[in-house]
């Protein structure tokens, strides 16, 4: 399974919430992420996600309020889901087992191969989630902030727990550092090409391309940029540089149905 696969199928739930903009924004906060399906449980207006202000905030991520849904209940927005956390700064009575994002965030993408879906729920923008909402969901989630002042902008929570999602994504999915064996490592590091010698190399790269008619020099469009980039990330060894040129000469010479010095010599003496 991607990264990508993973966090689409992890659900954001709004509450009952009033403005416009903080469900454009939610809807940003997702999409950057790369999670995709938000629910509006009773907003203040059905059709919030159609708002202008909604609209105007979500800006790259229309998409994501264009295929969000209303439900009228909070049963209903949790219908498929099989785990559901609930984001609020007041420790309830008997409330659910508590947690930070990154640990419900670790917890839910782990559930994921069971087939275990994940909600994650946010209160109204004045009233947050009622007890009885809490109490509908496996945990409670709070994003640590200062307890003078602990209630952070709706959208702003949902982003910290999209982007806990979606770092515990990457590190699930990520390769594992390779540890460097002491006694392998070669001890002739090897000799990083020159900026010149690079530079040289981009010149008969460019000479090459050219002689097959892959670059018409009136009209190199963007090739001679991307190569340049290709070749600053690439951070070449010089024996790197050199074998690319052996390579370059022959294509160039082959291009203009040059021969080898020693075939030359082969023809004349038969
Ligand atoms: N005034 C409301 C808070 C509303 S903030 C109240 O007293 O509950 C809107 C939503 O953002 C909250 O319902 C909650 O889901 C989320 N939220 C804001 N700050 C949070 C925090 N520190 N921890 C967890 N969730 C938080």
């Amino acid at each position: 399974m991607t990264p990508v696969d993973s966090l689409e199928s992890i659900s954001i739930v709004l509450v009952k919430t009033s403005h416009p903009g903080n469900v454009g924004s939610v809807a940003r906060a997702m999409k950057t992420m790369g999670l995709c399906d938000l629910r509006l449980v009773q907003p203040k207006h059905a059709a919030i996600a159609a708002d202008p202000e909604a609209i105007a905030l979500a800006s790259g991520a229309a998409d994501v309020l264009a295929n969000s849904q209303v439900y009228a209940s909070l049963p209903e927005a949790l219908a498929d889901c099989q785990r559901a956390y609930a984001l609020s700064a007041r420790l309830r009575e008997l409330g659910p087992a508590l947690q930070s994002p990154a640990q419900a965030a670790q917890e839910a993408l782990s559930a994921l191969p069971d087939g275990v879906r994940s909600a994650f729920v946010f209160g109204a923008e004045r009233t947050g989630l009622s007890n009885e909402e809490v109490q509908r969901c496996n945990r409670q989630v709070y994003i640590p902030s200062n307890p003078a002042y602990n209630s952070l902008n709706l959208s702003q929570a949902v982003q910290i727990v999209c982007y806990a999602l979606r770092v515990a994504s990457e590190a699930a999915h990520a390769v594992p550092l390779a540890v460097p064996n002491p006694e392998k490592r070669d001890v002739h590091a090897p000799r990083l090409a020159s900026v010149k010698a690079v530079d040289d190399l981009q010149a008969h790269w460019l000479e090459a391309m050219e002689a097959v008619d892959f670059l018409n020099p009136s009209k190199p469009k963007k090739l001679v940029q991307r190569l340049a980039r290709l070749l600053g990330k690439a951070q070449l060894e010089q024996e790197e540089v050199d074998m690319l040129r052996g390579f370059f000469s022959d294509v160039i010479r082959v291009a203009q149905g040059r021969l080898y010095p020693h075939e030359q010599n082969k023809r004349k003496a038969d």
